[in-house]
């Protein structure tokens, strides 16, 4: 299976220590100006930055990713809040959220109570540090505890890339 790793932001208004941002994975990836440049792949992930900071933009590219790839599967990985998350859940195959810190737990719950996931897979990852999760019964397909691993390595079969527009310069 081929899968683009799709950055529509490298915003964000978290600071995790090991951020994969801040790593060197980004020397692999590739800068495009549109969403016609993907081409070939079966799987998109759409991830940051954090993509819920301008959620009616991502639930755009998210529409422009499913029409130019219409057999691919598409999932938003996110670690916030938005309210759009309803339409952005319909949107998709499945939501991957991450809970980073305490400070992370009124997002986390906030979009959990939103979430229908009839039909959906959503994938859910604390991180090893947060206390206080509440997890709804039946909205995650999976639950696991995070493990960072230092500098974010891609997968042989994942491709980096960064959207243009709306992204900060990659430092
Ligand atoms: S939420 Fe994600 S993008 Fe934001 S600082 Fe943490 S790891 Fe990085």
């Amino acid at each position: 299976m081929k899968i683009a790793r799709l950055i529509v932001t490298l915003e964000c208004s978290q600071s995790c220590e090991m951020c994969c941002n801040k790593g060197t994975v980004f020397q692999q990836a590739k800068t495009i100006a549109s969403i016609d440049e993907l081409t070939g792949f079966d799987m998109v992930l759409i991830t940051g930055g954090e993509p819920l900071l301008d959620a009616p933009r991502t639930l755009q590219i998210i529409q422009d990713v499913r029409e130019k790839l219409p057999d691919a599967i598409v999932y938003l990985y996110t670690a916030w809040f938005s309210p759009l998350i309803g339409k952005i859940e319909e949107a998709v195959a499945g939501i991957q959220y991450t809970v980073h810190g305490d400070g992370g737990t009124y997002n986390f719950h906030r979009t959990q109570s939103r979430l229908v996931a009839e039909h959906r897979s959503h994938r859910l990852c604390i991180d090893r540090d947060v206390s206080g999760v509440f997890i709804q019964p039946g909205t995650w397909l999976q639950v696991k505890l995070l493990s960072w691993i230092p500098d974010c390595p891609l997968p042989p079969n994942e491709t980096l890339f960064i959207l243009k527009d709306g992204s900060k310069e990659v430092q």
